[in-house]
């Protein structure tokens, strides 16, 4: 449990849930769980343990804001009751008035795992069974296939240019011999990310396994390098102290003197403070604008903040400066400055600004200016569900996982078969209690069997641990309402069918 490896397409187990808070930055969800309102049980029984910046969603959803929800499934196999969770998750933000987005990642199943297009239609369509059965709501909400949404493929091209091959190594371990289509697949992936907010920047949430945060992480960064004026954001949101502030401010100003007047200027020396030098072009024709120099411990404090905030400095602004850059491309820039300035002249105390207002006032300048003001995405991290036989709950192994479309005789069984954390003997579970913590059986009563009724699940573990409950019987009630939960899934997923066959025409690829 040393190794905490985070790969999306690989079978990582996460050991230590601990250690993702330490090693990656995700916050623990305890800690906001008083914010949202009425919370999923998943939620309330610690199943989604982790987050990052959940914050702004539940905000949004406390106070009836734009907010929304998007998680995708790669259809590789049958539909189980893992995937359920994030099907929950996506309903009941749904429910609590989110815009609600569920998609098929076809073609990451096609690039990254090598299924047929017959197999995907085949597997979509179980997914979606599922998603519909359990209750989402298609006219509020959305479905689309990654291979059918223009949108999202646009997107992609536009979020492809700012990613380089060098960080697909550094986060997915990509080398020479990894294919372009799986490339594409993740740029794919990070357009769907961001999709929620084509029309709209918004709070967006993508409930996921913990293994999926590096598609978080990146998609954070993505959105945050399509901002242009993210420079003035940090600016404002006082994440600056003083004296960097003033290196900004000047940098800032020799932009706006640009904006305002002499067009033949070609080159900000105030902006080199800030910027990497090699993206500024020295063009010896034209006349520059002098900033005198700084410290450079200033710059370079001013800088890391600017990077600790997912903002590279000046950078995106200046790449119009550049010496192949069109006399349009440079008039454009002039402009946007000038608006943003005039933008932020409306705000004389913009100094006062909280950050989140700072910031929506930076989205609003964006937006105005043909930009996406893109916010960065939240997720939630759901705990994964451990396999009937112990070990990691498997596609691979059936009787590991209890698929949605499981004969519900079949489900009986396999319930009926779990391990457990009993103890050897009915004598010492009585004396020394169960151990619920490392049953999976007490997990289906945790994640599933006990619905919304916490007294329930409760009830459960208390019994098992005070040694009142023995394994074949708890074993036996648990078979009987996985069954019965079966039962009913599918005869919801038969009424459904209806509906699906509706969407096909729009879903098709
Ligand atoms: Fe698991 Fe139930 Fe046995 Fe406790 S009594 S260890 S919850 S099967």
């Amino acid at each position: 449990a040393d190794d905490v490896t985070l790969d999306p397409w690989g079978s990582s187990t996460i050991a230590d849930y601990r250690k993702l808070f330490e090693e990656f930055g995700i916050e623990e969800f305890d800690e906001l769980i008083e914010s949202v309102p009425n919370p999923h049980y998943l939620m309330r029984r610690g199943v989604i343990f982790g987050h990052r910046d959940y914050g702004p969603v539940a905000e949004a959803l406390r106070n009836d804001d734009p907010a929304a929800v998007l998680s995708g499934f790669m259809p590789t196999g049958d539909p189980h009751i893992g995937h359920k969770l994030v099907f929950d998750e996506i309903i009941w933000h749904q429910q609590q008035g989110a815009e609600a987005y569920g998609l098929i990642a076809d073609l990451e199943a096609h690039a990254a795992r090598g299924l047929t297009w017959e197999e995907i239609d085949e597997h979509a369509r179980d997914y979606l069974l599922s998603l519909l059965a359990l209750g989402f709501d298609p006219e509020e909400g959305t479905l689309y296939r990654q291979s059918g949404n223009r949108e999202v493929q646009d997107l992609a091209f536009e979020l492809g240019s700012k990613a380089r091959f060098a960080e697909f190594e550094g986060i997915y371990g990509f080398d020479s011999e990894t294919s372009i289509s799986h490339m594409q697949s993740v740029v794919t992936q990070m357009a769907d990310i961001l999709y929620p907010q084509m029309d709209e920047p918004k709070p967006t949430v993508i409930p996921v396994g913990p293994d999926q945060d590096p598609h978080v992480r990146l998609a954070r960064d993505l959105a945050a390098r399509m901002r242009f004026f993210k420079v003035t954001e940090a600016y404002f949101s006082q994440e600056l102290d003083d004296a960097e502030r003033a290196l900004v401010a000047e940098a800032y100003e020799a932009l706006v003197e640009v904006a305002d007047g002499d067009q033949d200027v070609r080159c900000v020396h105030g902006a080199q403070h800030l910027v990497d030098p090699n993206s500024v072009a020295l063009d010896a024709d034209r006349p520059t604008v002098e900033v005198p120099e700084l410290d450079d411990p200033v710059r370079a404090s001013a800088v890391k903040k600017l990077q600790n905030a997912g903002m590279e400095p000046l950078r995106p602004r200046v790449r119009f400066l550049d010496r192949n850059a069109s006399p349009d491309a440079f008039e454009d820039l002039v402009e946007r400055i000038d608006g943003e300035k005039r933008r932020y002249d409306e705000h004389v105390d913009a100094f006062d600004l909280s950050p989140e207002d700072a910031e929506e006032l930076a989205r609003e300048v964006e937006v105005d200016n043909g930009g996406y003001g893109f916010q960065m995405p939240s997720s939630l991290y759901h705990r994964f569900m451990t396999g009937l036989t112990g070990g990691k709950m498997s596609s691979s192994i059936p009787a590991s996982h209890i698929s949605l479309l499981d004969d519900p005789a079949e489900g009986y069984e396999k319930v009926k078969s779990a391990t457990t954390g009993g103890r050897d003997t009915a004598e010492e579970q009585r004396e020394l209690g169960g151990e619920a913590d490392k049953c999976p059986v007490y997990e289906l009563y945790a994640y599933l069997l006990s619905g919304d009724d916490d007294d329930f699940a409760k009830r459960v573990y208390d019994e098992c641990v005070g040694g009142e409950r023995l394994c074949g019987d708890c074993k036996e009630q648990a078979a009987r309402l996985m069954q019965d939960f079966l039962s009913e899934h599918q005869e919801k997923r038969a009424e459904v069918e209806g509906m699906l066959e509706d969407l096909d025409m729009e879903l098709e690829s």
